[in-house]
């Protein structure tokens, strides 16, 4: 591995042995900590733990697991080991899937998380001389702040963008040269759209050459799509907000799954049932534990699915890896009996030639019974040719979606444009049936 490709290669160079016992260390002093917070307390005496006992990482398996519903119980502050003037900044999660949980970060917190990231960042080859612009969310949400700290870190020209405003977003890419750009996987491919409005192309008229992109369920299909369109690297970049927000888990330059960022999380496989600890390599859902000063979090569960790589990576690090994310337990939907992840009809969708930059899930009740249909954006070449093309790609997608899901969708295909494209986080599914609106 050439010199020069770590951030830090004390870190990122340590062996599988050497990070297993500096969790444990870590793990100690978090658990000393705890006995400040009235909530850890509880929940120690609650399981009948000792946090002084702890001599193995195995033994953290006697407390129980934590979630968003644990953190949306009450007052954030319980969660607190260090007094409240000590915390500097709050964050909160997008509320994707109810209430907005709050994290609390002390200055030394928000320190560790702007290394991690920059790491995360110049691990893709992010360097001084590059451009970046922020096309995520400031304010509460975590994806503005996390990188733009760690892009400044690194020396980088930072443009703090916001999300939104796509014709500006364009013009300032343009003008200032932006070489490396933090995006919504979703956002980027609508963005696509107006780059072709405007007569421009990315390939020829900016000077783009990674993208990351993250905060929410993407295929591969998507990725490469991006990939070429743009003539850029996209890196998958995956956290939440509970564990501070990106830098999680990050896409090395092999792009072969995430590099957990293994000495601030300490990373267990889980099957959703029976919620027992799966061996690693069988994957299932992930709880990670947090080594954070101000609100740490023991076995949180992220209820995000991913499957762990136990080999190690061609890069070098022995951060063990985890693939893409395939949804949230909680994007499952049942329709017609059969279980259906949102991605899986992404990846059928962009396989496929003619289909364009947006689609959407919409299930009803029909004469008592579930409908799916799927709606989906065609290129703005094939919705002005022949219809017939247009009905053909029709069928097309509803039987490879079919042999997919095993569920034969309705299938409506769309004006380029015409489906809501949000700033923020994709909605995929419009669950629009009797008993999912309380009927
Ligand atoms: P919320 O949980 O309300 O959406 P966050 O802003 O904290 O709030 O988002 C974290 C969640 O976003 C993760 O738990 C995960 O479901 C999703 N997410 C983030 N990054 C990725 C990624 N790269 N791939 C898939 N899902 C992601
Ligand atoms: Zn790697």
């Amino acid at each position: 591995m050439p010199e020069g490709e770590f951030w830090n290669p004390e870190v990122e160079l340590l062996s599988g042995e050497e990070i297993r016992s500096l969790q444990l260390r870590r793990l100690r002093a978090v658990l000393e900590r705890c006995g400040n917070s009235p909530f850890y307390r509880e929940w120690f005496r609650e399981a009948g733990f000792d946090p002084a006992r702890v001599s193995s990482l195995d033994d953290l398996r006697a407390l129980p697991f934590m979630d968003k519903e644990t953190l949306r119980g009450g007052d954030p502050r319980r969660f607190l080991t260090v007094p409240l003037e000590e915390v500097v900044r709050l964050h909160s999660s997008s509320g994707t899937t109810g209430q907005a949980t709050v994290v609390f970060h002390t200055a030394r917190d928000i320190d560790a998380w702007t290394e991690l990231v920059a790491r995360c960042m110049y691990m893709t080859g992010v360097r001084r001389s590059d451009v970046f612009q922020n096309m995520m969310g400031y304010g509460l949400f975590t994806g503005g702040l996390g990188f733009h700290y760690a892009a400044e870190r690194i020396g980088a020209l930072v443009i703090p963008a916001g999300s939104g405003n796509s014709k500006r977003q364009i013009q300032l890419m343009r003008d200032f040269g932006t070489t490396v750009i933090h995006v919504i996987p979703s956002y980027a491919l609508y963005l696509l759209d107006v780059f072709r409005e405007l007569g421009l192309d990315p390939r020829r008229d900016t000077s783009l050459r990674i993208a990351f992109i993250g905060a929410e369920p993407h295929t591969e299909s998507l990725r490469r799509r991006l990939e070429e369109a743009y003539g850029i690297k996209a890196y998958n970049s995956y956290g939440l907000s509970e564990m501070s927000g990106p830098g999680v888990a990050f896409e090395c330059p092999f792009q072969e799954g995430m590099h957990v960022g293994e000495d601030s999380f300490i990373l267990e496989a889980i099957d959703p049932e029976p919620l027992e600890p799966a061996p690693a390599a069988e994957g299932g859902e992930r709880a990670r534990t947090l080594h954070r000063e101000g609100m740490p979090l023991l076995r949180y569960r992220t209820h995000d699915l991913a499957r762990v790589f136990p080999e190690p990576c061609r890069c070098g690090r022995a951060h063990r890896r985890i693939s893409r994310i395939k949804g949230r337990t909680d994007d499952m939907f049942i329709v017609k009996g059969v279980n259906v992840f949102p991605m899986q009809v992404e990846r059928v969708l962009l396989g496929i030639l003619g289909v364009g930059s947006n689609y959407r899930i919409v299930l009803e009740t029909v004469d008592n019974r579930d409908e799916m249909r799927v709606q989906v954006e065609v290129s703005g070449d094939l919705w002005h040719g022949e219809v017939k093309e247009l009905s053909q790609l029709r069928r097309r997608i509803a039987q490879e979606l079919r042999n997919e899901i095993l569920v034969t969708p309705v299938v409506e295909l769309v004006e380029p444009g015409s489906l809501p494209a949000g700033e923020g986080k994709a909605v995929r599914v419009v669950d629009m049936r009797d008993h999912a609106r309380g009927e």
